[in-house]
């Protein structure tokens, strides 16, 4: 340990941090462009500059190693002086174009500029002209002018995506940000270069002029694309997502995602393919109908079957509480046969955060009691008594599982389809019921993750069910944090409900009287009941996830 000052103030710190990573332990900032606590140490922007005692000259906090004793000023008139020096020297050649930039509201240079800056410039000449608009690769768009130099993108690829990709040509004021001959930015995490650039110098060409940072409100969701369950903001503005950005989780994806995960697991949100209301097949067409007729006709087919006839198909996809219930649902009406679709893409995973199982709760369907963690079978032979004709009638939840030709030829067979879904797609094409069931980013609820984390996701999107005020809870969050995004919404809402609602009205409706009113109820009844939930709620598992207890020995195993 050592014992340091910092403005007057004294701290016992480790003595292999530096000034910066000591400061920051401590909740003081040391304003920095360069710098990244997961990224090697460049030096390059001397924005860190701090005076140390005794040290003739200021020192850059990110690469001086803190002794017993230190005595450092952050805020002393030399500090002060060379910050203002290197915002002058950065902002010479910017071109000072906030109004129209991406990045304006959640930008570093901005902020500085306020803070650290005159706030005039003393430059009387024309500013170095460089390329606008360059496409890096198919998912970042460059704007030479905009970049100083920090080099984080650069040692970003380097580093951690392990992507040589970037590099710096010409020199002094001349410097430019461009690929390596013949390369583009093209790897599987390129966009955490956007993030991770404190300036607007790297956009996403997907969101770009979609949005003001400030015209949007941001919910702490978890990435559905892979069972790694990366922790994300979900921001939303006039309730349709616009973006997805990785929020930091020491323990499941530092400060990163993959760029599938980003780009591909929103859209189906606001997609032209919702179900924006229950619908029941009559005279061959799907046909909607309200909430009450729809669950009155899946209660009386179900009860027309005999209990060997019928089987349940839950989903990796659907949280552990839309899983739970359904076993539940499935065991009040006798049915035993229960389990769900796998979808891991052999070798399609890489040793940074991407994982073959394509889905984000795997682990927590087969902890709630659904199916088996080898997949003895029992989905394939599910699959095989609906064509042996053996079972008759099917209820699945939230998984496309016709997807699969030769599950979809068997799905045909059967006398009665019961389908929980937010989107068209092949399983709904079958479906003589189809339940609209709200998306991810529309429900309370966990996932567990790979590692056995549970993980909560919250609504950043309204459906009708929350006018109704059901959801008491999501509604004035929506009314907190996107007041303006709500009024002028109504329009775009569909009348989904999470799956583990519509599952209580199905239970009601066959004679059990269910008393959820919350996906938080539903969680205290499941670390109640099972094992490795124990001691777990919807406060403790907060914003960075919860290990399930003994993970692997108690699987599905109920107290
Ligand atoms: S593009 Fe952004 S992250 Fe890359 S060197 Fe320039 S300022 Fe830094
Ligand atoms: S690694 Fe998986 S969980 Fe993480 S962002 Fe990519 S798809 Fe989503």
């Amino acid at each position: 340990m050592a014992k340091i000052t910092i403005d007057e103030k004294q701290y016992d710190v480790d003595n292999k941090l530096t000034i910066i990573q000591a400061a920051l332990e401590q909740g003081i900032q040391i304003p920095h462009f360069c710098w990244h606590p997961k990224l090697s140490v460049a030096g390059n922007c001397r924005m860190c500059l701090v005076e140390v005692e005794k040290l003739p000259k200021l020192v850059i906090a990110c690469s001086t190693q803190v002794t017993d004793g230190m005595v450092i000023k952050t805020k002393s008139d030399k500090v002060i002086n060379a910050q203002e020096a290197v915002m002058e020297f950065l902002l010479i050649n910017h071109p000072l174009d906030c109004p129209i930039c991406d990045e304006a509201g959640e930008c570093k240079l901005q902020d500085y500029a306020y803070r650290y800056s005159v706030g005039v410039s003393r430059f009387e000449f024309d500013k170095v002209r460089k390329p606008k608009r360059v496409e890096l690769g198919p998912n970042v768009m460059l704007d030479t002018e905009r970049c100083i130099m920090c080099s984080r993108c650069v040692r970003f690829c380097d580093e951690i995506a392990k992507k040589p990709q970037l590099t710096f040509t010409q020199r002094c004021d001349h410097v430019e940000l461009t690929t390596f001959p013949g390369e583009k930015l093209d790897n599987s995490y390129a966009m955490n270069t956007i993030d991770i650039c404190p300036v607007g110098a790297l956009t996403s060409r997907d969101f770009r002029f979609k949005a003001r940072v400030w015209e949007m409100s941001s919910t702490d969701s978890v990435c559905v694309g892979c069972s790694r369950g990366c922790n994300t903001k979900l921001w939303v503005r006039n309730n349709e997502v616009l973006r997805l950005t990785p929020r930091f989780n020491p323990d499941v994806n530092e400060y990163w995602m993959c760029d599938y995960g980003r780009l591909e697991t929103f859209k189906h949100v606001n997609a032209g393919t919702r179900i924006k209301a229950p619908l029941i097949r009559k005279d061959g067409k799907l046909t909607e109908v309200g909430w009450d007729e729809a669950i009155a006709k899946v209660a009386f087919e179900l009860k027309a079957f005999k209990k060997h006839e019928i089987a349940a198909v839950g989903s990796a996809h659907a949280t552990n509480e839309d899983n739970y219930l359904l076993a539940k649902l499935m065991s009040h009406l006798g049915v035993t046969r229960i389990d769900f679709m796998r979808h891991v893409v052999e070798g399609d995973e890489d040793d940074i955060l991407l994982r073959a199982d394509k889905t984000p709760n795997n682990t927590g369907a087969v902890e709630v009691g659904i199916g088996t963690q080898d997949n003895s079978g029992g989905f394939h032979s599910i699959i095989n008594d609906i064509r042996q004709g053996t079972i008759r009638a099917l209820y699945v939840i939230d998984d496309n599982v016709a997807a699969d030709p030769s599950v979809a030829e068997a799905l045909s067979k059967l006398d009665f389809l019961i389908v929980h879904a937010s989107n068209e797609d092949a399983t709904t094409n079958l479906a003589d019921v189809i339940l609209a069931s709200s998306t991810y980013a529309e429900k309370h609820g966990t996932m567990t993750n790979f590692q056995g984390r549970v993980q909560r996701i919250r609504p950043a999107v309204a459906t009708s069910e929350q006018d109704r005020s059901l959801d008491g809870f999501a509604m004035s969050r929506l009314d907190k944090f996107g007041a303006h995004n709500d009024r002028w919404a109504k329009g775009t809402r569909r009348d989904a409900r999470p799956s583990w609602r519509i599952l209580t009205g199905v239970a009601g409706a066959l004679g059990a009287r269910w008393k959820y009113a919350s996906a938080e109820d539903v969680f205290t009844e499941i670390s109640s009941t099972i094992d490795s939930f124990k001691g777990m709620s919807y406060l403790r598992i907060g914003s960075r996830g919860m290990m399930v207890a003994r993970h692997t020995e108690t699987v599905g195993k109920r107290a």
